[in-house]
């Protein structure tokens, strides 16, 4: 690359309102998501700014509200994510590219009969009604997912619809939607799939695991993604929310929010009380954030609805289906890949992190708010006291 090039792209992005500070910052997060050191960034910022692909990206559609293209977008302002994939131009994009109808079905199967490139799958595989759930240019979008899948050398599904079948999946699921690891193990497909996670996905990750797969590590050997039992970057998703949550430490005292507009909530007290899912979902949210870092659920107030959960192979295993409902308190625990109930934990393994499980359940039965464990959470005193529901 030119100093001339070197300087194009730096005036492309600041044309954006990305400065190179950002930039670099930029790939220094994603150095972190895909295990580098801080010393691989210069070859991450050579590799976006040589912005030549080593291999074609489609971003494809199943059943989406898109919300994972506009978390991509980001309406208001470009982040540094957004001007990234721009700069890397997907081949491909179904919600945002401007080729329409037939010239975007050409597009589409030009690449497609090429192979050799990674398919970002965004929403769920509809298979109900003899796939004709979900049509797409006249014809059941399950017809022609085999040879998407089988020519890509690589698939990210990107959001928890695409990793199985998320909310558009939740019981009674008449569309029959599935996640695309799913459909590969039914169709008899060994393309590897990476799993994202969330809903909608966090664009930071989806960033920076495009980068990794088309420019650093390019397609050759993809075994070198650590990745969990559900598929997903142990990286990004290896450790609980409640791990690095910022509340913690009221959890660990026993101070919990019972009632949002409570003097508690207030004080950001923990928000297990009121349904928080952190305890038992891996993520980095609390980390990397969300727009633009600004902010994340927890700190927003809000319980964490466990929407980085996930099961790939487990019919009726989405975060809506496990999850729900959201502002209960959940029953089970998950450390590790067991699921469990805060006494039992306390009584059987010493940890110090499972100790403060038992000290949390403790103070919840001092609190009258448990019998027998920590069962779901039918009714809450303050709804029961007012006569109101869930
Ligand atoms: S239960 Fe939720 S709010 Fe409380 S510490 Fe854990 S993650 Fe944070
Ligand atoms: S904090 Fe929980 S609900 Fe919020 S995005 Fe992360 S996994 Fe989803």
């Amino acid at each position: 690359m030119t100093n001339e090039d070197h300087d194009t792209f730096y005036s492309k992005l600041e044309l954006r309102g990305v400065t190179r500070r950002d930039f670099l910052k930029f790939c220094g997060s994603v150095a972190a998501m895909v295990g580098l050191t801080e010393a691989a960034i210069p070859q991450i910022a050579a590799a976006v700014e040589k912005g030549s692909k080593l291999a074609p990206a489609l971003w494809i559609n199943g059943g989406a509200c898109t919300g994972c293209t506009e978390s991509m977008a980001q309406a208001d302002y470009p982040d540094v994510a957004t001007v990234v994939l721009e700069l890397l131009s997907f081949d491909y994009f179904e919600t945002i590219m401007m080729a329409q109808g037939e010239d975007a079905e050409k597009a589409k199967a030009a690449v497609i009969s090429k192979g050799g490139y990674v398919c970002v799958f965004e929403g769920t595989i509809m298979r109900g009604f003899d796939g004709n759930a979900l049509r797409v240019a006249g014809k059941p979008q399950i017809e022609e997912l085999p040879e998407l899948f089988k020519n890509a050398a690589a698939i990210l599904a990107v959001g928890s619809c695409a990793v199985d079948g998320g909310w558009v999946a939740a019981r009674p699921n008449p569309a029959d939607g599935i996640g695309v690891m799913q459909f590969c193990k039914d169709e008899g497909i060994t393309t590897p799939v990476i799993n994202l996670p969330t809903c909608p996905v966090n664009p930071e990750w989806v960033v920076a695991m495009v980068v990794d797969v088309l420019l650093l590590g390019g397609l050759e050997d993809l075994t070198r993604f650590d990745l969990d039992d559900f598929g997903r970057p142990k990286l990004i998703f290896g450790q609980s929310i409640h791990d690095n949550c910022p509340r913690r430490g009221h959890f660990e005292n026993g101070e919990f929010v019972y009632e949002f507009g409570s003097p508690e909530e207030v004080k950001n007290y923990c928000l297990y009380a009121m349904g928080c899912k952190g305890p038992q979902t891996f993520t980095n949210c609390p980390i990397v954030r969300w727009n633009k870092r600004a902010s994340w659920c927890v700190e927003s107030g809000a319980p964490c609805i466990g929407c980085g959960s996930a099961d790939p192979l487990k019919p009726g295993g989405n975060w809506v289906d496990v999850g729900t409902p959201f502002l209960n308190r959940h029953k089970d625990i998950r450390i590790g890949d067991m699921l469990t109930q805060p006494p039992v934990v306390g009584a059987a393994v010493g940890a110090a992190a499972v100790a403060a499980l038992a000290i949390h359940g403790l103070g919840m039965k001092a609190a009258g708010r448990m019998d027998g464990g920590a069962p779901f959470e039918e009714m809450k005193d303050h709804d029961r006291k007012k006569g109101g529901g869930k």
